[in-house]
């Protein structure tokens, strides 16, 4: 069997028009313009490749964005107080602040401070919280990418067998709950894998749908996967750079082997990471949304 590539980048440009147009009605309608801000800390590349996508998609789909970036040495009263000015900003709707932080940073103080209303990145225990009770709230957006890549490809996930490999609190343990839960993309049963799994294969080789957010190239082989099982690869490892000094890029699955066993499969590049960003943009819209009483 050769899998069907579940290609992100179509589903997120799908979902990208939707959005458009829900901004251009709400625009139209309203007279609202959802916002958003993105807060970087500091000089990382990768952290400043990341918020500059954010800020352009935002852009492309009509939506408000400020891209603040503050020095290395920022402090965390600083921070703190520059979020406090965008919670009680009405032209912002959603709060970035992109991570990981100076080491001088605490985290949780910094996200924890984020009004959770504006929590577009789903972070906030609030959020959290409400998102196990199966509640309304913003769902973290690789989670909720995941969601909908399963959905909009037909992948059937009420009663079968998840095996999801990874349990931090942006990808394993979040999509765990979500897919667990009585919902569109749920109703599935879940292991939850991690470094103490005693026999990964053997979890792995009877799973009908395996989730990979690992961090190691190449971890998921073709000898540990049944035949029609579906991919979603979350991983995202740099294994060197081409000629033209861009990094190339593997997933956490074997792709070119686990592909010929699976039914569907998501690439790297071009599969979870697109739909990532496009879900940070959906919950500014529903933020926007809330705000104006409108949902
Ligand atoms: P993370 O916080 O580093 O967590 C990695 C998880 O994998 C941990 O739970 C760890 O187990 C487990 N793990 C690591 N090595 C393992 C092994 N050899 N066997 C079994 N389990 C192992 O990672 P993350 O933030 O979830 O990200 C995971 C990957 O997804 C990374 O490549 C990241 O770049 C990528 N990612 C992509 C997107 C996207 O939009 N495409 C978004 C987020 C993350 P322990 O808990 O036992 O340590």
């Amino acid at each position: 069997m050769t899998a069907k590539l579940i290609s992100g980048t179509e589903v997120a440009k799908a979902i990208r028009e939707e959005l458009t147009a829900e901004v251009t009605e709400l625009k139209g309608k309203h007279n609202i313009v959802p916002g958003l801000v993105t807060i970087l800390v500091g000089e990382d590349p990768a952290s400043q490749s990341y918020v500059a996508a954010k800020n352009k998609t935002a852009h492309a789909l009509g939506i408000y964005s400020e891209q603040v970036t503050l020095d290395p040495d920022t402090s965390e009263k600083e921070l703190l107080e520059l979020v406090d000015k965008y919670n009680n900003d009405p032209k912002i709707n959603g709060i970035l602040v992109q991570l990981p932080l100076p080491k001088h940073i605490n985290e949780a103080n910094v996200l924890y401070a984020i009004d959770p209303d504006k929590d577009v990145d789903g972070f906030h225990p609030v959020n959290v919280g409400k998102m196990v009770l199966g509640e309304k709230c913003f769902l973290p957006c690789t989670p909720h990418g995941i969601l909908e890549l399963l959905t909009r490809s037909g992948v059937e996930t009420s009663g079968a067998e998840v095996v999801i490999i990874g349990r931090s609190n942006i990808v394993g343990k979040p999509i765990a709950n979500l897919m667990l839960q009585k919902r569109e993309a749920g109703n599935a049963t879940i292991t939850l894998c991690h470094t103490r799994t005693k026999d990964m294969a053997a979890h792995c080789r009877r799973a009908d749908i395996i989730i990979a957010a690992v961090g190691v190239p190449k971890m998921v082989t073709a000898d540990m996967v049944k035949d029609g099982v579906a991919i979603i690869d979350v991983g995202v490892n740099r294994i060197g750079k081409a000629s033209n000094g861009k990094a190339i890029l593997a997933g956490d699955v074997d792709f070119d082997a686990v592909k010929e066993k699976a039914s569907c499969i998501t690439p790297v590049p071009g599969g979870v990471g697109p739909m990532t960003i496009t879900m940070l943009m959906k919950n500014t819209v529903q933020a926007a949304k809330m705000a104006a009483n409108l949902i």
